[in-house]
């Protein structure tokens, strides 16, 4: 695997191999890889020629300061991992390589898709996110770009963007890949305390059970029954919204809606872990 670090080496080797025909899938990351991650490499090894990933720290989706401090970061064994998967290169390039003193910032209307959810509790997160996303596409232009299911505002609103910007990337969403016992693979999950991270599938477990509980009480009743359900010693639940897949917004009637996503965030100690399930699409 090649590692690269500037943005003149990496679009001097694409561009090399968009002359011999070569297709581009790219994967943008922050590191601290596990097995969600790398399914996402995984898909894009499949589907493209050349696999990009990247491991960049955006400091501009951080509002608050801590949580930018205490996000893990270890490149080497990041590096091992891209390695033993097959991605072709990694792309780890420096906040000034990244945000250049000319930099012109992008930004767009999201249409109110970053207000909700996460937009309400994360001030200013997704204008940070969309503008990295934005100029990491710029810089490696692919066919195809990887996201998870396991940020489903972050997905919906680069699908908005790309959709809106008239992009020529598509967008490529992998499923949740989760722990034995349900939790969702995160990065964050390592700072889990051993007696919280053993309580923590209770989030995986109420959004399962929240969907048999749509089949008898309205949604309104089945959010206030999860978030009950979510509001137990050392946990606290931020949300849990039944939203329509499509706007994000609340929904009232599970029946009226053809695509229904359980979307939550919740404090385990003193770390936020975000979840969703998909509860009904039809095509
Ligand atoms: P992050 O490094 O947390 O910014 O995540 C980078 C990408 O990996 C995003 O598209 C995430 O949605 C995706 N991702 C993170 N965790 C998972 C997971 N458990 N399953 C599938 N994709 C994931």
């Amino acid at each position: 695997m090649k590692v690269i670090r500037t943005i003149k080496d990496i679009q001097r080797e694409l561009n090399e191999r968009r002359k011999e025909g070569k297709t581009i899938g790219f994967s943008p990351t922050m590191g601290a890889l596990h097995n969600g991650h790398s399914s996402l490499i995984a898909q894009s090894i499949e589907n493209d020629d050349i696999s990009v990933c990247s491991i960049f720290v955006n400091p501009t989706q951080f509002n608050e300061k801590s949580d930018l401090e205490k996000y893990p970061r270890n490149l080497e064994s990041d590096m091992k991992i891209l390695d033993e998967i097959g991605c072709d290169i990694l792309f780890a390039p420096t906040a000034e390589e990244v945000y250049p003193p000319d930099f012109v910032s992008f930004s767009m209307d999201l249409s109110g898709l970053d207000d909700l959810m996460e937009g309400k509790k994360r001030p200013g997160h997704f204008a940070g996110m969309i503008e990295v996303v934005h100029r990491l596409l710029e810089i490696v232009d692919p066919e195809h770009i990887y996201m998870g299911q396991k940020d489903f505002q972050q997905f919906s609103i680069v699908d908005y963007m790309l959709k809106t910007e008239r992009m020529k990337t598509e967008l490529v969403v992998c499923p949740i890949v989760r722990e034995e016992d349900g939790l969702a693979m995160s990065s964050r999950n390592t700072r889990l305390e051993p007696n919280i991270r053993k309580r923590a599938s209770n989030i995986y477990k109420t959004l399962k059970a929240s969907k048999d509980w749509l089949k008898y009480i309205p949604v309104k009743y089945a959010v206030d029954k999860a978030m009950n359900a979510l509001d137990i010693s050392d946990f606290e639940p931020e949300y849990f919204e039944i939203v329509d897949g499509f706007t994000l917004k609340g929904i009232e009637d599970y029946r009226k809606s053809d695509y229904v996503v359980a979307c939550t965030a919740v404090w385990a100690g003193d770390v936020r872990l975000i979840d969703n399930m998909i509860y009904k699409k039809d095509s």
